[in-house]
C-alpha cells in the first residue's frame, strides 16, 4: 500500500496567459494562483475559456503569451507527457478494447513499472474510487458512473501532483452526479492533490471547491470561496451568473446611495463603488415582507402584481415604486396569512448583511 501522505502537491501559477484563435481572444491575460493541495474550480458559461485554460495547463494548448508554473518550474516549454498531470474529461476516453485494470495501469506501463507493482497499484486505485475487484472486467460492461470512476482511478494511479478535471460528471444523471461530487471531494481530501476542476454548473462549483474562479470571455472576474462568491460578488456578471438576482439602479445623492429616500445600510466589509451610479443586487431569498422597522434593514415599497403557487413555496411578484419588478419566495401559508393578493401594498426589507452594491459603468443601460 502506498502511503498517500507522501504524495506531494504543487502550487500552480498562471501569469498573464493569453490565447487567441484568429480574431477571437479566448484567454485574455489570465492571472491565477492555485495553492498547493487546493481544490479550485473554473466556473463560467460555455465558451468562456475554461477548457482552453485547462488544456494550457495540461500542455495541449500553447499560450501566445504568459507563463505557467508548477511550483517554481515553468511548464511553457514542457511537453504534455512530461508534466505529470492526472486528467479526467467529460467523455471517459477509456480504451474500449482493454480491461478496467489495463486502462488504469496504462500510465504505469508508460512509466515502465513492474507487473506486480502495476497490479498492486491498480487494485489500490480501484479501492480509492470505491470500485474494488473489477480489474478483469471490460469497460463496456460498466455503467456511466463506474466508467467515470475508472477514469478517475487512471488519473490518480501514478500519484500526480496535479489533477485536472473537465466537466467529468456532466454526462451523469443528477443523483449520481451529486454522489460522485461527494466522492471526488473526499478523494481529493485523502490524496491532497492540487486540483483544478472545470464546470458550468454553479451548484457543483459551490459544493466542491475551496475556491471558485469565475470566468467570462477569457477573463477571470473573481476568485474566492463559495460564500464570498455568492454573498459578495465582485461584478454584475458574477452576481448574474451565480444564483438568482435582481438589479436596482441607484444614483449617488449628497455623497451616498439612498433607497426610498433613506441612506442605504451596508455590511461593514462592503466596498462602496466610486461612480455616480451603482447597482443594488437583491437575491429573492433575502427579501422579507413587512419585517418590523429596524435600523439594520433596508426597506423597499411596492405593490403585489402576482403570486404563483409552486409546491413547497410560492413566488410573489412585487412592482417596486420606482418601477422594477422583483420576486421573492415565500411559504404558501405565509402568503395566505399575510393576505398578499394582487394590488396589495407591501413593504419589503433586506438585511444590511445581504445588501450588495456593484459598480455600474456610466452609460451601462441594462
Ligand atoms: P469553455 O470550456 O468555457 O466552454 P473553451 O475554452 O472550450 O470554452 O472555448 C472558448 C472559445 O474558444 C470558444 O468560443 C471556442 O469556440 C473557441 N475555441 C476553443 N478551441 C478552439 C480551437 N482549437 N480553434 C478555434 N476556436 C477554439
Ligand atoms: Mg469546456
Amino acid at each position: 500500500m502506498v502511503d498517500v501522505a507522501t504524495r506531494r502537491a504543487l502550487p500552480i501559477t498562471v501569469a498573464g496567459v493569453s490565447k487567441a484563435y484568429g480574431a477571437q481572444q479566448v484567454l485574455d491575460q489570465v492571472d491565477l494562483e492555485v495553492r498547493s493541495g487546493e481544490f479550485l474550480t473554473l466556473l463560467g458559461p460555455s465558451g468562456s475559456g475554461k477548457t482552453t485554460l485547462l488544456m494550457a495547463l495540461a500542455g495541449f494548448v500553447q499560450p501566445d503569451a504568459g507563463d505557467l508554473r508548477f511550483g517554481e518550474r515553468s511548464m511553457v516549454l514542457e511537453p504534455a507527457h512530461k508534466r505529470g498531470i492526472g486528467m479526467v474529461f467529460q467523455s471517459y476516453a477509456l480504451f474500449p478494447h482493454m480491461t478496467v485494470g489495463e486502462n488504469i495501469g496504462y500510465p504505469l506501463r508508460l512509466r515502465k513499472h513492474s507487473k506486480p507493482e502495476i497490479r498492486a497499484r491498480v487494485a489500490e486505485a480501484l479501492e480509492l474510487v470505491r470500485l474494488p475487484g473489477v480489474a478483469e472486467r471490460r469497460v463496456s460492461q460498466l455503467s456511466g458512473g463506474q466508467r467515470q470512476r475508472v477514469a478517475l482511478a487512471r488519473a490518480i494511479v501514478f500519484e500526480p501532483a496535479i489533477l485536472l478535471m473537465d466537466e467529468p460528471l456532466s454526462a451523469l444523471d443528477k443523483q449520481l452526479r451529486e454522489q460522485m461530487q461527494r466522492e471526488i471531494r473526499q478523494l481529493h481530501d485523502r490524496l491532497g492533490v492540487t486540483t483544478v476542476y472545470v464546470t458550468h454548473d454553479q451548484r457543483e462549483a459551490l459544493t466542491l471547491s475551496d475556491r471558485v474562479a469565475v470566468m467570462n470571455q477569457g477573463r477571470i472576474e473573481q476568485v474566492a470561496g463559495a460564500f464570498q462568491i455568492y454573498q459578495r460578488p465582485a461584478t454584475r456578471f458574477v452576481a448574474d451568473f451565480i444564483g438568482e438576482s435582481h438589479f436596482l439602479p441607484l444614483q449617488r445623492r449628497d455623497g451616498g446611495f439612498c433607497l426610498a429616500g433613506r441612506p442605504l445600510v451596508l455590511p461593514p466589509d462592503q466596498d462602496v463603488p466610486s461612480g455616480e451610479s451603482a447597482w443594488l443586487m437583491l437575491r429573492p431569498e433575502n427579501l422579507m415582507v413587512d419585517a418590523a422597522p429596524d435600523l439594520g434593514r433596508n426597506r423597499l415599497e411596492g405593490v403585489v402584481t402576482d403570486s404563483v403557487f409552486q409546491g413547497e413555496s410560492s413566488r410573489l411578484y412585487v412592482r417596486l415604486d420606482d418601477g422594477l419588478e422583483v420576486s421573492l419566495r415565500l411559504g404558501p401559508a405565509q402568503i395566505r396569512e399575510l393576505g398578499l393578493g394582487q394590488g396589495q401594498r407591501v413593504t419589503l426589507s433586506l438585511h444590511a448583511e445581504d445588501t450588495v452594491l456593484l459598480p455600474r459603468e456610466d452609460g451601462d443601460g441594462r
